[in-house]
């Protein structure tokens, strides 16, 4: 095990922040970062001190949840609510930000955009990001910089369904099986 990048302790801090959200149509975690170093961090969620759609239920109007701020512009708020400047810092999210979000973004001098996983990325979105000279990079989390037991449970899984090929139970079952396993073990 080498030292984790720090693309990926971003990365991974961003997803941790994503478990904290309060909507569950979409968990999103966002970590801004001024050389290297953690200047804020935020997830979807409600307004503080107001419900939570974990508890009420979404308030879905035109089939978005209007009730959260999403990731990127809370880890941008708590930045404007200590006086953090933002200009020229870094943001990695675990989705690829709304046109909303991208607006607030550039608006707020981020000059790099990290995400994890593409979401309906806004084709204005890439145009706006591009326009002002914002360089967008995917980089995905690699659970084996973050996991230590990654590779241990990778290998157990894979001698377990070794074993399933020489029992009695139904090949197809195995074959689901194994493809289960590959879906989890492949994320990297
Ligand atoms: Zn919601
Ligand atoms: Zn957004």
């Amino acid at each position: 095990m080498g030292r984790i990048s720090w693309d990926q302790y971003f990365m991974a801090q961003s997803h941790l922040l994503a478990l904290r959200s309060t909507c569950t149509r979409l968990m999103v975690g966002a970590t801004i970062v001024r050389d290297n170093r953690i200047i804020a961090g935020g997830y979807n969620g409600s307004v503080s001190g107001s419900v939570h759609c974990i508890d009420e239920g979404c308030y879905v109007i035109d089939g978005h949840c209007v009730r959260t701020v999403h990731a990127e512009a809370n880890a941008l708020l708590q930045c404007a609510k200590f006086g953090v400047p933002t200009e020229n810092a870094s943001i990695y999210v675990t989705h690829f930000p709304c046109l909303q979000c991208c607006k607030q973004l550039i608006q707020s001098g981020i000059k790099f955009v990290y995400y994890a996983e593409d979401y309906h990325n806004h084709s204005y979105a890439v145009e706006l990001f591009k326009e002002a000279g914002v360089e967008t990079k995917k980089v995905k989390l690699n659970y084996l910089a973050v996991d230590t037991n990654y590779q241990k449970k990778a290998a157990l899984v894979e001698q377990l369904i070794e074993k399933l090929d020489d029992s009695i139970i139904d090949k197809d079952e195995i074959t689901e099986y194994k493809k289960e396993a590959e879906k989890l073990f492949s994320n990297h």
